[in-house]
C-alpha cells in the first residue's frame, strides 16, 4: 500500500448526489463501502466532512444572520454529516471514533490529538466533525491542520469532478485536467483547489494532497494502491 495513514476530505456538496439539499443516503452506503474496502487493506483512515450541502456560513449574511454564528451553524452541519457517515460506516461494522473540534459532549469526543492518533492506531475509522471549532475557517483548513497534527500521509479530497482543471469542466467544454502540479504552479495559474488558508498549511508542511472523483467507485482504492487518479499536488 503506498499510504499508511490518510485524511479523507468529502465535501457536504457531494452528499447531496441529485438532491438539491440535504443528504442521499445511497452515496452514504456507497462511500462508507469504499472506505471500508480500504480500511480493511490496513490503511489507518481519518476522515473530514463538509456541512456545505445544510448550510455555509458565508450564506448567513444573505438570511439575516450575524457571519459567526452562521459559521457555528456550519459547524453543526458537518457534525450532522459526521454522524451519518459515522452510522452507515457502523452498519458495515466499521470500528469508527466521532472527534468534535467543540464539545458536544453527549454525541461525541472532543478532538484530542494524542487520542486521535490512538484511535487510528487500534484500527478505528476517526471522523472529524465540527471543523476546527472556530468561525471564519472551512472544512478544507480543518482537513490541512488535523492530517498535519495526526500526521497523515496525504489529504485526499474527494470531489464530484476527477481532478484540478485549468477552467470549471461543469462549465467549460475544453477544460484541460492536470495531472501533477507542484504547489508553486497551483498558486501561479491561480487554480481553486482549497481555500488559501489550508493550501497554505499543505505547502508549507509538504503534505500532498490529491483531488479526484469520489463518486467513481474504485477511485479510492486505486489511490491508495498508487495507481495515478485525479491530480497530485505536490
Ligand atoms: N466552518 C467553520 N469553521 C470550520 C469549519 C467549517 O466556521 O473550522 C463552517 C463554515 O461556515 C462553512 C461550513 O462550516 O461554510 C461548512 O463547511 P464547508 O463549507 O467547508 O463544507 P463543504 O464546502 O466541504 O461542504
Amino acid at each position: 500500500m503506498k499510504y499508511k495513514r490518510i485524511l479523507l476530505k468529502l465535501s457536504g456538496e457531494a452528499l447531496m448526489g441529485e438532491k438539491k439539499y440535504g443528504i442521499d443516503p445511497s452515496l452514504l452506503e456507497k462511500y462508507s463501502q469504499q472506505i471500508k474496502n480500504i480500511h480493511e487493506k490496513g490503511i489507518e483512515v481519518a476522515i473530514v466532512i463538509g456541512g456545505g450541502n445544510i448550510y455555509r456560513g458565508i450564506e448567513a449574511e444573505k438570511s439575516g444572520i450575524n457571519r459567526v454564528q452562521g459559521d457555528y451553524m456550519g459547524m453543526m452541519a458537518t457534525l450532522i454529516n459526521s454522524m451519518a457517515l459515522q452510522s452507515h460506516l457502523e452498519k458495515l461494522n466499521c470500528y469508527t471514533r466521532l472527534m468534535s473540534g467543540f464539545n458536544v459532549h453527549q454525541v461525541c469526543e472532543p478532538f484530542i490529538r494524542r487520542k486521535a492518533i490512538r484511535h487510528l492506531e487500534k484500527g478505528r475509522i476517526v471522523i472529524f466533525g465540527a471543523g476546527l471549532g472556530k468561525p471564519y475557517f472551512t472544512t478544507d483548513s480543518t482537513a490541512s491542520l488535523r492530517a498535519i497534527e495526526i500526521e497523515a500521509n496525504i489529504v485526499l479530497k474527494g470531489t464530484r469532478v476527477d481532478g484540478v482543471y485549468d477552467n470549471d469542466p461543469e462549465k467549460v467544454k475544453n477544460a484541460k485536467k492536470y495531472n501533477e502540479l507542484t504547489f508553486n504552479e497551483a498558486y501561479e495559474k491561480n487554480l481553486s483547489i482549497m481555500d488559501m488558508t489550508a493550501f497554505t498549511l499543505c505547502k508549507e508542511n509538504n503534505l500532498p494532497i490529491i483531488v479526484f472523483d469520489m463518486n467513481k467507485p474504485g477511485n479510492l482504492m486505486k489511490l491508495i494502491e498508487g495507481e495515478k487518479v485525479g491530480t497530485l499536488i505536490y
